[in-house]
């Protein structure tokens, strides 16, 4: 009889996870608190002037030249692939700046853009020098000795020459959308060239999108164990009884399993765990998600008021810019993510689709207020420690760990891949033809990054 693994965590680690175990012989028994699969990749189905459309609503694209693995899943399953201009409007008290160079706030920053590529180029090089033997490109390459792992790119952007003032009307407003936060100046320098090449301040950009909602992924990866799958299931407790495990959620009803991988949270796993060790205590209890820090998106408003933009450029913004950040008198920061605007699926629904973060405004039309706690892991040095001591807790008495506490940043590719290594640390095989040689080597990086040499296979 092949061994049952529970998989606690309906995201795409989770559901990664538990389509790699499947195929590899396994019985899975996959369990999400929501009413849906998806995690941050949330479907919405929004009423419209003529009916309903569905739409990505939080993770909405992705950089393809990264996302090797992730972009083989989506041709395995037949889902569409197709690219999605990226662009940003930032409004400011002073006026506002929108990656064309040719507004006030470009020209008042212009010497700092000159001096922002010379840090890029600048720790580009260290980068290279640490990693000499890159094969390509990819988010996974990470060496341990690199000093800017340990230097904020806040300290090195001022050293640089940078302004706080470019900071926060630059770069914060850009990047808050990449890292879910605001308070970015623990960010390590290291990051720099990844970051700039998938959202280069200065210029729009392309990346890769789903032709209709994520919700297709999840249904066609669990497609073949749909009677497995359990949502509204709410994991309260993982329990060791004789050599297997009871598993109960909220509402008392229990399951039993050989093995668990936890792709939830660091901190829905610990208080499940039933009498953690002080490992876990420390690496679990100690994993920082952004809202613990910031709350500027940790609660979100789906709506199709557009009066939320300003009215001078709201036709502009509305037809050409993914992301609106303003920022107030008070320095605050209100994000709206402007769905309706160039998504395939969506841009002829007819009505705005909007989802705006710390709303600062009375909002009309509202679709659904969502609270996001814990949403993805704050990118910062104690962070990527936690992350790599987590490879000591892997496969210790059959349970497993994987989702965004254990990737050195949130992304959708490298929660997928968190979940197949932690499939394979299980036994399942990787899941893809090997002919595809970066999505092999991005695989292999990752094995590094959260397997003891031991446990990872050749
Ligand atoms: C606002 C936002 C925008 C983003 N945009 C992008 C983007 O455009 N592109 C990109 O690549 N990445 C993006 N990301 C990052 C991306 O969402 C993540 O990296 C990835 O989707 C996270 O997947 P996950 O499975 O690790 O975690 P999650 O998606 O958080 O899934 C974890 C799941 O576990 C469930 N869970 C928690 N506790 C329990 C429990 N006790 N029992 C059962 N289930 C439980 C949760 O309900 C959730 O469904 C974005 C993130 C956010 C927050």
């Amino acid at each position: 009889m092949s061994e049952k693994v529970a998989v606690i965590g309906g995201g795409i680690a989770g559901v990664g996870a538990a389509w790699s175990l499947h195929r590899g012989g396994y019985e899975v028994e996959l369990f999400e608190k929501g009413p849906a699969l998806g995690g941050n990749a949330k479907t919405f189905r929004w009423t419209t002037e003529n009916g309903h459309a569905d739409s990505p609503l939080l993770v909405v694209a992705w950089p393809q030249m990264y996302y090797h693995n992730y972009e083989l899943l989506l041709r395995e399953l037949g889902v569409g692939i197709t690219t999605l201009p990226i662009s940003y409007f930032v409004q400011t008290p002073d006026g506002h700046f929108c990656q064309d160079g040719q507004t006030s706030i470009a020209r008042r920053f212009s010497r700092e853009f000159r001096r922002w590529k010379r840090l890029v180029a600048f720790v580009s090089r260290i980068n290279d020098f640490f990693l000499p033997r890159k094969t390509h490109e990819s988010l996974y390459h990470f060496s341990y000795f690199n000093p800017l792992n340990l230097i904020p790119l806040y300290w090195l952007a001022r050293l640089f020459g940078i302004s706080k003032a470019f900071w926060d009307t630059i770069f914060v407003p850009i990047h808050c959308a990449s890292f879910i936060t605001t308070t970015m100046k623990s960010v390590p320098a290291v990051i720099l060239p990844l970051l700039e090449s998938i959202v280069p301040l200065e210029e729009p950009t392309q990346m890769g999108t789903w032709v209709g909602a994520p919700r297709q992924v999840f249904d066609k990866m669990t497609e073949p164990f749909a009677g497995h799958v359990h949502v509204d299931h709410e994991i309260t407790s993982v329990k060791r009884v004789g050599a297997r495990y009871a598993i109960s959620d909220k509402h008392g009803r229990t399951y039993q399993a050989d093995k668990v991988i936890f792709a939830c949270d660091a901190s829905a796993t610990l208080d499940a765990l039933e009498s953690p060790s002080w490992l876990q205590r420390v690496l679990l209890g100690n994993t920082r998600y952004v809202d613990d820090i910031d709350p500027t998106f940790s609660k979100f408003v789906i709506h199709s008021d557009a009066t939320v933009l300003p009215e001078k450029h709201r036709a502009r913004i509305l037809s050409g810019f993914n992301t609106y950040s303003e920022i107030d008198q008070a320095g605050a920061l209100e994000c709206t993510f402007v769905i309706s605007a160039q998504n395939p699926s969506t841009k002829d629904a007819g009505v705005p689709m909007l989802v705006t973060f710390n709303s600062r405004k009375a909002i009309d039309k509202v679709q659904q207020r969502i609270d996001l706690p814990h949403s993805v892991h704050a990118v910062s040095l104690r962070n990527l420690i936690i992350m790599s001591m987590s490879r000591y807790l892997q496969g210790k008495d059959g349970l497993y760990y994987c989702s965004t506490f254990t990737t050195p940043e949130g992304a959708h590719d490298l929660s997928f891949m968190s979940g197949l290594v932690a499939a394979q640390a299980v036994g399942a095989p990787y899941p893809f033809s090997t002919d595809n040689r970066n999505a092999v080597a991005d695989f292999r990086l990752m094995q590094k990054m959260m397997l003891r040499a031991g446990d990872r296979t050749a």
